[in-house]
């Protein structure tokens, strides 16, 4: 990954663009803010610690699941060749499109959906980022990592989760790390914490 890119387009992001305007005074802050529906834009010390787990490469063919405000979707499409991102909530799914292609991007797909079972027509994904919280590591998003891929996601209770890289081996072979706690809002679906 080219981290010195990522770290220059994380810090040229403008949050406030993501963010409604009674929250646009509050953008600046290392903080989750409110982006309608009882979700959030999550912090950006950790949507940059995430990208950087994540590992993409500007040849890689990435999963988003839980589009929110599209701030993390802009940096997964800029680093890396093409992005799909599934967001339950058309309201919120249809705010982050306008706002990705005032920005230019062309290279993501949207979908409306549960994410928690992936999106199979396009698997399998070198990389799929999960920014809301899983009850149990979901075994569709695990099939649909290709060979040699990575996946960063919160598995645990709505209190507080256990961020998990997960990587597939040359073999097939499933590696879990446990890296640290974090507090997501909840995966709803198959997977998540009802519907
Ligand atoms: N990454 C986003 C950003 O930069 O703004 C923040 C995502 S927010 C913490 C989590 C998002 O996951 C919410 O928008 C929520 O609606 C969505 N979500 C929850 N369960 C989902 C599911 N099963 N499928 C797709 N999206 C889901």
């Amino acid at each position: 990954m080219d981290q010195k890119k990522l770290e220059t387009y994380f810090h040229s992001l403008d949050r406030s663009f993501f963010v409604e305007n009674n929250m646009k005074e509050y953008a600046g802050t290392d903080e989750p803010l409110p982006i309608g529906f009882g979700q959030t834009i999550s912090q950006p010390s950790l949507v940059l610690e995430m990208t950087r787990l994540l590992e993409p490469e500007h040849d890689s063919k990435v999963l988003e699941i839980g589009t929110g405000s599209g701030f993390q979707t802009a940096i997964l499409a800029k680093m890396s060749a093409i992005v799909y991102t599934v967001e339950r909530i058309d309201a919120l799914s249809e705010k982050a499109r306008n706002r990705l292609e005032a920005l230019g991007f062309s290279n993501i797909c949207y979908k409306i959906g549960d994410g928690s079972i992936g999106w199979q027509e396009f698997a399998p994904y070198d990389r799929i980022m999960v920014t809301a919280a899983a009850g149990v590591l979901p075994d569709e998003l695990v099939n649909q990592l290709a060979i040699g891929g990575r996946m960063v996601i919160p598995v645990g209770p709505p209190s507080f989760q256990e961020l998990k890289l997960v990587m597939k081996t040359d073999n097939g072979e499933i590696n879990i790390k446990t890296v640290e706690l974090v507090r997501f809002v909840e995966l709803k679906g198959r997977y998540g914490w009802g519907k």
